[in-house]
């Protein structure tokens, strides 16, 4: 698909071109994304407490959101512990060096000075769902009239054995931050007679093409700066689960001989003191193991004890894709990787999401019905190479029926291969999703 069957494609609804519109609005090079001076308006005749719970992609739009739309009246506090939030898009560049962990570190001061948010520097330990209050670890009780909850994910503990020393050399990298720094420094020590081994876990996981995203970058690295070397993909699924005609070009032939991929690769166990993984499908050796465990929603959806993991055996929350509102505890809404819907668990439709849950948040504080035809976009790009990306993009509309969001017209389109005109409009597309969560 070309650029402008891209636009073509996601121009299929209002929402989405709006989306479009500041994907590329960095087209003229000017800086008007991030410095539009913003008012927050006084008559909108709506007022509430909306406490939102992680600092995430998706917790952070809804509370710039809930103020932009909901005005001044509407109290918003954000709950989240960390200072800052290492975004996950774009890690896999820093694996490699194409980007540095400060260029995708984002604080909340803007959320603070420019929308009047109140930012809690705490987690939520523990919801209240009849005394409406969540308990805070700094020991503070906060009441909300409406919650939104956007912990995003939590993992399983992996199949380890070996040393504790050496099984702590065995990392993920699937929250960006620390893991991500450890793991660079893993690829470095790397040289072209070495094996790097990732591991991929059955689906749902987030960021459908994010590992075999990760796969490339560390291809690309080895082969340009350590002269070669082997990546091995182990993937529990029994295939490529996004982009599959890019991936399989890119394995096949732009990392021919350097990238294998397994599928089907079901992890029995892992020893880390002699780095051999063990699956359905045979034993692998590798100097660096990345392994992905298998995901479930943030803990403080599974522990709630309240009944929000109602969805995928109880890993996930069910939600009413309408408003984001549990399926099972009233006034709390949960957006993001950790709710259980038909799209994907990604950073750009968590943001979707948000601004779908915020809007019917308004509605229900105004007393109006919900928007019975949401829409939502996603867009992913993925760096094939150092100066290539490719990437999917797919529109979602709700359907009454089933009750769920269907991806619209021809489903989830993916570029027609990589480019480096795909690769300068990855980096657009970034700085202006970015913009729109943290600016
Ligand atoms: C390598 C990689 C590449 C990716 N690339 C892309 C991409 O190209 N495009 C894309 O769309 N998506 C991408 N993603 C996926 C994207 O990062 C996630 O889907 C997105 O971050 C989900 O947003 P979220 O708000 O649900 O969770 P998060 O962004 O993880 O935020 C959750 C927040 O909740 C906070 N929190 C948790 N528990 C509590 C608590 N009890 N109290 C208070 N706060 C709490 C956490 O500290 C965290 O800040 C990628 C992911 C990875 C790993």
């Amino acid at each position: 698909m070309k650029r402008r069957d891209f636009i073509n494609h996601i121009g299929a609804s209002a929402l989405s071109l709006a989306v479009l519109h500041e994907a590329f609005a960095h087209d003229d090079d000017d800086d008007r994304v991030k410095n539009v001076p913003v008012t927050i308006p006084t008559n909108t005749g709506v007022s509430g407490r909306v406490i939102v719970v992680g600092g995430g992609m998706a917790g952070t739009t809804a509370a710039k959101y809930s103020r932009l739309w909901g005005g001044v009246d509407v109290d918003v506090t954000l709950v989240e512990p960390n200072a800052v939030y290492y975004s996950n898009i774009f890690s896999n560049m820093v694996l490699t060096g194409e980007r540095t962990l400060n260029q995708i570190t984002f604080n909340y001061n803007t959320l603070i000075s420019k929308y009047g948010v109140k930012l809690e520097t705490s987690a939520v330990t523990n919801i209240d769902p009849i005394g409406k209050n969540v308990h805070l670890g700094n020991g503070k009780t906060l009441a909300y009239d409406r919650l939104i909850l956007a912990p995003g994910i939590d993992f399983d503990p992996l199949p380890l054995s070996g040393t504790a020393d050496n099984q702590a050399k065995i990392l993920h990298a699937w929250k960006a931050g620390a893991q991500t720094t450890a793991l660079k420094a893993q690829i470095q020590s790397m040289t072209k007679k070495d094996t790097f081994i990732m591991t991929i876990p059955p689906k749902p996981y987030r960021c459908p093409p994010g590992p075999y995203e990760r796969a490339c970058v560390v291809a690309d690295y080895l082969k340009r700066v350590k002269g070669g070397g082997k990546v091995i993909i182990l993937d529990a699924n029994p295939g490529i689960q996004a982009q599959p005609t890019n991936f399989t070009n890119a394995f096949n032939n732009t990392h021919k001989g350097i990238i294998t991929y397994v599928p089907g690769a079901t992890i029995n166990s892992i020893d880390a003191n002699t780095g051999t993984v063990n699956t359905a499908v045979g034993s692998f050796n590798g100097k660096v193991i990345n392994a992905i465990p298998t995901h479930k929603a943030g803990s403080l959806i599974t522990q709630s004890g309240i009944g929000l993991a109602n969805a995928g055996g109880g890993r996930w929350a069910g939600v009413n894709v309408l408003s984001y509102e549990s399926t099972s505890v009233p006034n709390v809404h949960i957006i993001g990787d950790a709710s259980s819907t038909t799209q994907p668990k990604a950073g750009h439709i968590a943001n979707a999401e948000a601004k779908v849950c915020v809007d019917a948040i308004i509605r229900l504080f105004r007393g109006d019905t919900l928007n019975q035809a949401p829409i939502t976009n996603s867009s992913c790009f993925t760096p094939i190479t150092k100066t290539t990306a490719s990437w999917l993009s797919v529109v979602f509309r709700y359907d009454p029926a089933t009750a769920t969001m269907l991806p619209t017209g021809k489903g989830v389109v993916e570029s027609s291969g990589a480019s480096k005109d795909f690769h300068e409009d990855m980096l657009k597309w970034f700085d202006n999703l970015m913009s729109d969560t943290f600016a």
